[in-house]
């Protein structure tokens, strides 16, 4: 199944980061070795009903809303799982081909991230395709525990840690101590929602039609959680509702900062829950050590500042927020024997 083909090409051991916006490879002894975004591109070939890829990550996800009828862009992730598991397979075998050309026959060890929180079922589907590719040994860690050890909180440690990681398709919250999760949720809310609300706002604001991408585009630009001095402004391109035709707009980042409200509301609302949830000595802990936020909807600006004001606990960004739950697992793979109990049983 999926790992058939990832097998067949490597030796050493791996570390996998599906997610919903960007799929990360880590590779024992050489780290990050593969970073694209999760989009296949397909061609279909009429009546046969089978699909052929044409393109896959960035490539692919630059076709997002840009196809001719024959060819749609997929994302084969959804709301932090596996939605599509025939186009997620192609997506790993199209990267692992492009970071690794030698075909070997041993069988390596496997650390798979998976949400806190997944059925036993959508568990089992994952090991069983991975088994039956004959990994040597298949280990799922939970992300929120992979996003901590990657954002070097001390896990192991009789001491409350709190991690919130915003990914593309879901926000989780998780509080860990001694290696274990203490409390977890996960909202589906992040990136993709973001971008939504700003392409609706456009839409209602200036009557302008854009795309999802243009409004990643915005967001990235822009976005910003917080007021500041300068307001920036970013010129948009989309289709006038009213005449039908291509037209500019100037959009401000306090436009922006309207259409985040709902999405960032359900974020921070999140947070406030799990502050209340916890329990009182981890309490203790969190309000002395602080938040820690990952995942690519960190790096919205001044969403710490804002998480801050609104919940009383400082809240900082990690260092290099996309990468912390590949880094965590890639780190367990590298100390297995300290940390082999982080992963699920
Ligand atoms: P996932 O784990 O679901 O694949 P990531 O952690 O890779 O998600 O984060 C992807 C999300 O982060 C996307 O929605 C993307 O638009 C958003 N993102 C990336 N950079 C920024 C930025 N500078 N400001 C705001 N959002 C960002
Ligand atoms: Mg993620």
């Amino acid at each position: 199944m999926i790992f058939d083909y990832l097998f067949g090409l490597f030796s050493n051991d791996l570390a996998i980061d599906l997610g919903t916006a960007n799929t990360l490879i880590y590779q024992k002894g050489r780290g990050v070795v593969c970073n694209e975004p999760s989009v296949v591109a397909v061609q279909n070939d009429g009546s046969r009903g089978k699909r052929r890829v044409v393109a896959v990550g960035s490539e692919a996800k630059l076709m997002l809303g840009r196809t001719p009828g024959s060819i749609t862009a997929i994302r084969p992730m959804k709301d932090g799982v596996i939605a599509d598991f025939e186009m997620a397979e192609e997506m790993l075998r199209h990267l692992i081909r492009k970071v690794h050309n030698r075909r070997t026959l041993v069988r390596p060890r496997i650390i798979i991230c998976v949400p806190h929180g997944i059925t036993e079922v959508e568990k089992r589907a994952v090991r069983e395709s991975a088994e039956s590719a004959g990994a040597r040994e298949v280990y799922l860690i939970e992300e929120p525990m992979a996003a901590a050890i990657g954002a070097g909180l001390p896990i192991t440690e009789a001491c409350g840690s709190m991690i919130l990681d915003i990914g593309g398709g879901t926000t989780e919250i998780a509080i860990i101590s001694l290696k274990g999760i203490v409390y977890s949720r996960s909202v589906r809310v992040g990136g993709d929602k973001m971008d939504e609300a700003i392409a609706n706002f456009v839409r209602r604001r200036h009557n302008v039609l854009i795309g999802d991408r243009t409004a990643e585009q915005i967001k990235i630009a822009i976005g910003n959680a917080f007021p500041s001095n300068e307001e920036l402004h970013v010129e948009v391109k989309g289709r006038d509702l009213l005449q039908g035709i291509p037209k500019a707009v100037m959009v401000s980042e306090s436009e922006v900062r309207e259409a985040l409200i709902e999405p960032i509301n359900q974020i921070v609302e999140v947070v406030k829950i799990a502050l209340e949830k916890c329990p009182p000595e981890l309490s203790s802990d969190i309000i002395d050590r602080g938040i820690a936020m990952a995942g690519g909807g960190a790096l919205l600006r001044n969403l710490d500042k804002l998480i801050t004001q609104q919940t009383g606990i400082l809240t900082t960004v990690v260092q290099d927020p996309l990468s912390a739950v590949v880094i965590g697992s890639g780190a367990v793979l590298d100390q297995f024997d300290v940390l082999k109990d982080v992963v699920i049983q």
